[in-house]
């Protein structure tokens, strides 16, 4: 039963993947092998059979993991990330590597050296980013999780345009070690799931300290399955309404505005806070960002992993076309950005500050949870947008992620859940971020709420 239930699902994402470009590459043979012998098994597995595609970002030992970028087309990694390595212990079996805007950098997908995957609910459009393709493997019911990654907004905002349910855990709740560096005091890896149950499975499983991760945190797992029914009522939500203004498509904040209402309707209690510094938050957010990738991205050398050009005459030479014909346009400008806000003379102005100002989201946020259990804010100003729309206009693209960055720069968990259809068919989100470590009452909020109000619409390509 469980081999024919993993066979179905290679079938469906090999036949919609022409359509929608939503995996780099799909593991059939790896596929099959595991669920034959995770069939043989005796011993009861939590995710036993449960098929899940991976961002390709995330190291899958023997597969390739490209992190979307030609420097890394033929690169494949050599061993788990841990969050693999506690999947497949747990019975789960990995059927494919998703697409993904280049080293994770972008909101569309677009930056992807393979071609930007498709918005199963309209083909036209983008399915959001940088983890594109996990969203769009499970928005099209190929399967029902998928693991993302998230530095700014990466997992919840592609969940929104594609209608799922998206989480980015506290940071440190869920091991880095074989996730692709591109931020790394921002870094998480993230999960999507069909439903907030699916992707509360799977957490429970990840989540957890481990020795090769450092910044991975010790705090106690909870089984997040077993509250996911608790009753809400008397759970207070905080409405930060400064976020609300300027910006905001008008369908997102009617649809948003609903979704206050529904809480409220099912008994939560809504409160006004303020998050002041939030607004600082894109600026903030991508100093920080690319000051860290273009350190981090220094070890794509032509010498250490995947692609080296050909016919240079010594090892500079080497390095500087290796990278100028390995990296696309997007990462190629935040090495830059990053180089300058690190070089001295600009360090101060730029590098510095930003870290202050991001003491002072923290700050903000930790004020705002000493009035309320749950933040909510709408998770992106727009539905999904035209390819091709924002690709020419990187400040239009970084726009996209005014809601979402504030929650990397404090380090909080966050989801996002359906929460309506604007009038030409395309999904809205809704965002509820938390204070550390509260992944559960955010999924406990999201589940009731998905089970009361579902989305009751399917994209228009879903596997049957
Ligand atoms: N849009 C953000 C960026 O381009 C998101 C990145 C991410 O979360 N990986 O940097």
């Amino acid at each position: 039963m469980i081999i024919e239930e993993i066979e179905r699902t290679l079938d469906n994402a090999e036949r919609l993947n022409p359509q929608l470009n939503s995996f780099l590459s799909i593991e059939r043979e790896h596929a099959l092998s595991r669920i034959h012998e995770v069939s043989k098994q005796t011993q009861p597995k939590p995710l036993l059979g449960t098929a899940i595609a991976v961002k390709d970002n995330i190291c899958t030992r023997g597969m390739r993991t490209s992190c979307g970028s030609h420097i890394l087309h033929n690169y494949k990694a050599h061993y788990d990330a841990t969050a693999i390595k506690r999947l497949n212990e747990a019975g789960a079996v990995v059927i494919g590597k998703t697409n993904m805007d280049e080293f994770a950098m972008g909101s569309s997908n677009e930056s992807s050296a393979f071609g930007s995957a498709k918005n199963p609910w309209d083909l036209n459009r983008v399915p959001g980013g940088s983890s594109g393709g996990s969203a769009v493997a499970v928005a099209s019911g190929v399967v029902r999780v998928a693991l993302g990654s998230e530095t700014g907004g990466s997992v919840r905002q592609p969940a929104s345009l594609c209608g799922i349910f998206g989480l980015k855990p506290t940071y440190g709740r869920i091991s880095r070690y074989g996730l692709v560096a591109f931020a790394s005091s921002l870094d998480n890896i993230g999960i999507f799931g069909l439903t907030s149950l699916d992707a509360a499975r799977v957490l429970s499983v990840i989540a957890g300290r481990d020795e090769l991760d450092s910044t991975s945190a010790d705090v106690r797992v909870p089984d997040y399955e077993s509250t996911i029914n608790d009753d809400i009522k008397g759970k207070t939500i905080g409405i930060p309404r400064e976020l609300f203004g300027e910006g905001l498509d008008d369908q997102v904040r009617n649809a948003v505005e609903k979704s206050i209402d529904n809480f409220r309707s099912l008994g939560a209690e809504i409160v006004d806070v303020e998050i002041p510094y939030a607004k600082y938050g894109i600026a903030v957010y991508y100093i920080i960002a690319t000051a860290e990738a273009s350190s981090n991205l220094a070890r794509f050398d032509g010498v250490r992993y995947g692609f080296r050009a050909e016919g240079s005459h010594n090892l500079r030479e080497m390095y500087m076309k290796t990278r100028e014909e390995g990296f696309g346009p997007e990462v190629k400008r935040r090495i830059m950005l990053g180089t300058y806000v690190l070089s001295s003379g600009y360090y101060d102005a730029y590098y510095s500050k930003a870290q202050k100002v991001r003491a002072l989201v923290k700050a903000d946020y930790q004020k705002a949870f000493t009035k309320c259990d749950a933040i909510l804010t709408p998770t992106s100003p727009s539905t999904a947008f035209k390819i091709g729309e924002r690709s020419d206009d990187p400040l239009a693209m970084y726009l996209s992620d005014i809601y979402t960055v504030s929650a990397n720069l404090a380090g909080v968990p966050a989801v996002s859940l359906p929460c309506g259809l604007s009038s030409d068919g395309l999904p809205i989100g809704t965002q509820l971020i938390g204070n550390f470590w509260s992944e559960g009452t955010l999924i406990n909020l999201a589940n009731v709420y998905e089970n009361q109000f579902p989305l009751g619409a399917k994209p228009v390509v879903f596997a049957e």
